[in-house]
C-alpha cells in the first residue's frame, strides 16, 4: 500500500514525501479511506502509530476548496494537553504546506486577544484544549455552528483528566449533522459510552501499539541513598554518553532545584512543568528539539505523547508512583525504531520498593538492578537503609481524593479547574485498562 492508493491529492503527497514518509502506517491505511468517504471513525490507537496524520491528511482533502468565515471554524480537533495540541498544529502545518487553509491553536496560557484576532480572520481548523475553547465560546469569540468535522483525540486521557463533562458541553454546541472521529488508546466503558452517543455507524479501527518500549528501550534500576540521588544521577549522566535526556521528577517543586543544580555542574539544562507560562513551555521544548538543551528536567506533563526525535536517555529521578506513568516516561526514548536507555533511581528504605514492584508487575519483567559505575547490584535495597523514606506526594489530588472545599464563582472555578487539567501530572486512572505495551 502506498499513499497514492489512498486517494490523496498531489499537494498532500508532495508534503508527506517532504516529511520523509514512504508508506502509510497501519492506522493511516485503515482510517484515511473511510474518513475521505465522510464516515465516522472510532480508532483504537495510541500516539506513535502515525495517528495524527491519519485524521489530518483526509481532513485537509475534505476542507480544501471551502472557505472559513470569521469566527466560524469548519472543523475542530480537541486535544487533552497544550503540548499535544501544539504538536498536532505543527503536523497540520507540515502536511498542509501546499494548501491554503488556516488553523487556530487555542490553548490555555496564551493571549486570548491574540487568539480572538486569529478567529476573526477565519480558521478552517481549530486545534484546542477543551478548557480554553469553552472560555472563548463563553466570551462569544467563537461560533461552533459551522463545524463539519469533529475530532476527539486521546479520549481516554480526556477521561483521566476529568474533561468528559467539558467535551459533552462542547458537543452540545456543534451541529448534530457532522463527521465525528474519536481516537483513544484504550476503550474504558465511559469512552465506549461516549462513542455510542457521538458516532453514527462508525468504522471501527484498531491498530497494535507502536513498537513497545520493551523492544527498543534498555531499562535499568539503581538504588541510591535518598540524600545522594542528585550525585547518583550525575554519575549516571557522566557514564552514559548522553546525547539528550528527559529527567522526570514526581514533584514540580523539585524540578527547578534539580535543574539549577545540574546547570551549576555545567550541563545545558531546562525545567518543564505545568506551572510555567505556555510561551516558556514551548520555548523550552523548541530548544530541546534543536539540541540547545541536553537535559530536560520535567514533570509527567512531558511523559505522554510528546514526540521528540532521537532522545537517547530517560532518567527517572523519582520512581513514578503509578506504573503506567513509567511506561509513558520511558517511551520518550527509543522512538521510531531507534535505541534508547532508561534509568530509574530508586531511594533505598522508603516506598520506592513498592512502586518498583508494581511497575515490574505491569511490564511483566524485572528491571535489571545496576550499580553506578557498572555491574549488577546484588545488595538488598530495602534492608540497607531504614526509615529514610522520602515523602512521596502527588502534585495534584487524585481523582478519588476530595479536593478542598472552596467557594468560588462558577467562572473562576471552571477556569482554574481547566488550567489544572492541562498538567494533572500524576492522575491517570488507567487502572486495569492499561494497554498491553509489552506485547503480552
Ligand atoms: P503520531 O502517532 O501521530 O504522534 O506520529 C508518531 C510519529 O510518526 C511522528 O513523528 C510522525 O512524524 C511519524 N509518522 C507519521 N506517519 C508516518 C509515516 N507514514 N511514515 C513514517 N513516519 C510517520
Amino acid at each position: 500500500m502506498n499513499f497514492e492508493e489512498l486517494g490523496l491529492s498531489p499537494e498532500i503527497l508532495k508534503a508527506i514525501e517532504e516529511c520523509g514518509y514512504t508508506e502509510p502506517t497501519p492506522i493511516q491505511a485503515k482510517a484515511i479511506p473511510p474518513i475521505l468517504m465522510t464516515r465516522d471513525v472510532l480508532g483504537l490507537a495510541q500516539t506513535g502509530t502515525g495517528k495524527t496524520a491519519s485524521f489530518i491528511l483526509p481532513m485537509l482533502e475534505i476542507l480544501y476548496g471551502g472557505r472559513a468565515k470569521a469566527r466560524m471554524p469548519r472543523s475542530l480537533i480537541l486535544e487533552p494537553t497544550r503540548e499535544l495540541a501544539a504538536q498536532v498544529a505543527e503536523n497540520f502545518d507540515q502536511y498542509g504546506k501546499y494548501h491554503k487553509l488556516n488553523k487556530a491553536l487555542l490553548v490555555g496560557g496564551e493571549s486570548v486577544a491574540e487568539q480572538t484576532k486569529i478567529l476573526d480572520r477565519g480558521a478552517d481548523v481549530l486545534i484546542a484544549t477543551p478548557g480554553r475553547l469553552l472560555d472563548l465560546f463563553e466570551r462569544g469569540a467563537i461560533l461552533l455552528n459551522d463545524i463539519k468535522i469533529l475530532v476527539i483525540d486521546e479520549a481516554d486521557r480526556m477521561l483521566d483528566m476529568g474533561f468528559i463533562p467539558d467535551i459533552e458541553k462542547i458537543i452540545s454546541f456543534v451541529p448534530p449533522i457532522r463527521q465525528t472521529l474519536l481516537f483513544s488508546a484504550t476503550m474504558p466503558k465511559e469512552i465506549k459510552g461516549l462513542a455510542d452517543k457521538l458516532l453514527s455507524n462508525p468504522k471501527e479501527i484498531s491498530v497494535a501499539p507502536a513498537a513497545s518500549p520493551a523492544e527498543t528501550v534498555e531499562q535499568f534500576l539503581v538504588w541510591s541513598h535518598p540524600k545522594q540521588k542528585r550525585e547518583t544521577l550525575e554519575q549516571l549522566i557522566r557514564q552514559e554518553n548522553v546525547k539528550n535526556a528527559f529527567v522526570f521528577c514526581n514533584r514540580k517543586r523539585d524540578i527547578d532545584g534539580l535543574a539549577q543544580w545540574l546547570s551549576k555542574k555545567g550541563y545545558a539544562v531546562a525545567g518543564l512543568h505545568g506551572d510555567m507560562p505556555q510561551t516558556k513551555r514551548y520555548e523550552v521544548l523548541d530548544r530541546f528539539k534543536e539540541d540547545k538543551i541536553t537535559l530536560m528536567v520535567c514533570s509527567d506533563v512531558a511523559a505522554r505523547g510528546l514526540d521528540v526525535a532521537g532522545v537517547s536517555h530517560v532518567f527517572n529521578f523519582d520512581v513514578p508512583m503509578h506504573a503506567d506513568d513509567y511506561v509513558h516516561r520511558i517511551g520518550r526514548t527509543g522512538r521510531a525504531g531507534m535505541k534508547g536507555r532508561a534509568w530509574t533511581l530508586a531511594a533505598k528504605g522508603g516506598d520506592d520498593i513498592k512502586f518498583v514492584k508494581s511497575i515490574e508487575k505491569l511490564i511483566n519483567r524485572e528491571i535489571p538492578v545496576e550499580k553506578v559505575g557498572g555491574g549488577a547490584d546484588k545488595s538488598e535495597p530495602a534492608k540497607t537503609y531504614k526509615a529514610e523514606a522520602v515523602p512521596q506526594k502527588a502534585e495534584k489530588p487524585r481523582r478519588d481524593q476530595k479536593p478542598p472545599q472552596k467557594k468560588r464563582d462558577e467562572r473562576s472555578k471552571n477556569q482554574s479547574r481547566r488550567q489544572d487539567h492541562d498538567d494533572r501530572a500524576n492522575v491517570t486512572g488507567f487502572g486495569d485498562d492499561v494497554p498491553d505495551f509489552f506485547g503480552r
